[in-house]
């Protein structure tokens, strides 16, 4: 299966007269050869379940149908692109399922439950979703070109999902992957890398300049993979917690930090066994993890 054979990304944005809406973070990747990149840095992905945030006119769509993604569910929130996007659902054969609606409130576990349920004789092109709950919980693989706007959110959420989920490769921002990515005493190093660590191996795979995009964005973005990580921590919510009070005045140190968290904030730190003198921005994960399991501890 070969995406040369149709029509280019730009062609169809003319036939179907649609244009770039910033409020939507649309920056479109027209370049086959980018999206491409992109699927490859996802790995196998050959017969296995993928979700897609946002396929816009369908570039990355189609290399991830090209490397063999089954099912891949495309969830875009911008309904111009439906009918853009059917004929592309056609052409997969019925491995493509375009969902109308907003990532930022979608229940990953509920589509892909529904989508394992219908043969792809039965699939149609396009469904704009409300599938019934169910509790199975099915891996799948998440490889976005994120909205802008929406990119941090959107992780957080996958994260706070829990371990088991599935692989992410995720473009954003360049500054953005760079927090995702940061080690203590890093300017980027913060609550982001925190959390995106404490579930996951994460890697700045490459980045892609601006006016690799239509329109450019003002700066560059940058691809990350996140991979589960053989011992992820498990209670997210109190880590969050506890970054925000950490971070939240990060050149004081975290007896004054975490005040806002707890009056004996110099009790907690010497049940983490970290120095009540140390910033935030230098204890590394296992700090935090022990400083997450000490508030969890007094709870
Ligand atoms: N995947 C396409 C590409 O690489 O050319 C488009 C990427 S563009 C950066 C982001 C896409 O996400 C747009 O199509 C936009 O409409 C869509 N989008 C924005 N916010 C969304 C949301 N909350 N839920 C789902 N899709 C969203």
């Amino acid at each position: 299966m070969n995406a040369d054979d149709l029509p280019t990304l730009r062609a169809e944005l003319e036939a179907h007269g649609l244009w770039a809406n910033k409020g939507l973070g649309q920056h479109f990747l027209l370049d086959l050869n980018i999206t491409r990149r992109i699927a490859r840095a996802a790995g196998d992905i050959a017969g296995k379940p993928v979700i897609e945030v946002g396929p816009g006119p369908g570039g990355l769509t189609r290399a991830l149908l090209e490397a063999g993604a089954d099912p891949l569910i495309a969830i875009e929130k911008d309904a111009r692109f439906l009918p853009l996007l059917a004929p592309l659902a056609e052409w997969s054969g019925g491995r493509l399922r375009v969902v109308h609606g907003d990532a930022l409130t979608a229940d990953e576990d509920a589509l892909l439950a529904w989508t394992a349920g219908v043969s792809p004789a039965n699939r149609s092109a396009t469904d704009t979703a409300s599938p019934a709950r169910t509790p199975a919980v099915q891996a799948a693989s998440i490889v976005s070109n994120l909205p802008y706007n929406v990119g941090t959110p959107l992780l957080v959420k996958w994260l706070k999902a829990g371990a088991g989920r599935g692989d992410m490769t995720l473009m954003f921002q360049k500054e953005v992957a760079q927090r995702i990515v940061a080690k203590p005493g890093d300017d980027a190093y913060g609550r982001l890398a925190v959390l995106a660590q404490a579930r996951c191996s994460v890697r700045l795979e490459f980045t892609v300049p601006a006016r690799a995009f239509t329109p450019p964005p003002k700066i560059a973005s940058a691809v990350v993979t996140l991979k589960d990580r053989p011992d992820p921590y498990p209670h997210l919510d109190v880590l969050e917690r506890v970054t925000a009070a950490a971070f939240g005045q990060r050149r004081k140190m975290l007896r004054a930090s975490l005040r806002s968290l707890t009056p004996d904030a110099e009790d907690l730190l010497r049940a983490a066994e970290l120095a009540p003198t140390a910033r935030a921005e230098e204890i590394d994960q296992a700090g935090f993890r022990r400083l997450a399991d000490a508030w969890r501890a007094r709870a």
